[in-house]
């Protein structure tokens, strides 16, 4: 975002419209500031679901979108590649049940890919095993030397079988990706929301004897 102390306006990038991606919107003033100035990123159709979508309809929500006063543009996007001022854009569909985009940004040098959500398309590779091949190869390649990954990784390898299709990945499958990709340092994120914080401890401490060179967060 730009804008200092007072948050004049800037560009979001959305994945997709799954709730747990965007229930914060309604509760973001300098959305309706008066005088602001939006960029909003989406898969195509992003600008329609967020206005007429079940999220911002008058039973969810006393304020429309389209009464917010700040002047919010939305952005349809497909897969390709687009700049934000001096950061380079790229964009790649994930595997998951609704159109989902994930988002590689470049600038000075540096690369951070965000991927979420998104499941393995291999069921092999889901629970940590085989090769990287065909579309998980195309997304492994997506990644390539990013300096921080942010990835799904709600399951283990062991839980996955029983959640699968639903969309997401496994610590498993996002270490053995890091590694091909020659990432630098991985942040696992989207996990189960049933596990507490000692459940989530131990599955990063886990993961950290099995990720090399790579930092995990
Ligand atoms: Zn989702
Ligand atoms: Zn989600």
């Amino acid at each position: 975002m730009s804008g200092s102390a007072k948050c004049s306006g800037g560009h979001i990038l959305i994945s997709h419209t799954h709730w747990d991606h965007i229930q914060g919107i309604p509760f973001f003033y300098p959305l309706f500031a008066p005088g602001n100035e939006w960029d909003i990123y989406g898969p195509r159709g992003l600008g329609q679901s967020l206005r007429e979508g079940g999220q911002m309809q008058y039973t969810y929500f006393p304020v429309p979108l389209h009464e917010c006063r700040a002047n919010i543009r939305y952005h349809d996007l497909v897969e390709g590649t687009f700049d934000i001022d001096d950061i380079k854009v790229s964009t790649q569909y994930l595997n998951h049940p609704a159109i989902t985009l994930g988002y590689r940004l470049e600038a000075d040098g540096v690369a951070v890919v965000y991927v979420c959500d998104h499941e393995p398309h291999s069921r092999t590779l889901a629970t940590g095993d085989g090769d990287i091949t065909g579309q998980d190869l195309r997304h492994a390649q997506f990644l390539s030397h990013a300096d921080l990954l942010i990835h799904d990784a709600q399951y283990t390898a062991e839980e996955y079988p029983a959640k699968a299709g639903w969309g997401h990945s496994s610590i498993e499958y996002v270490l053995k990706l890091g590694h091909y990709a020659e990432v630098n340092r991985i942040a696992l994120t989207h996990h189960d929301p049933l596990r507490d914080d000692d459940a989530i401890d131990g599955l990063v401490a886990n993961a950290e004897q099995n990720c090399g060179k790579m930092q995990l967060h």
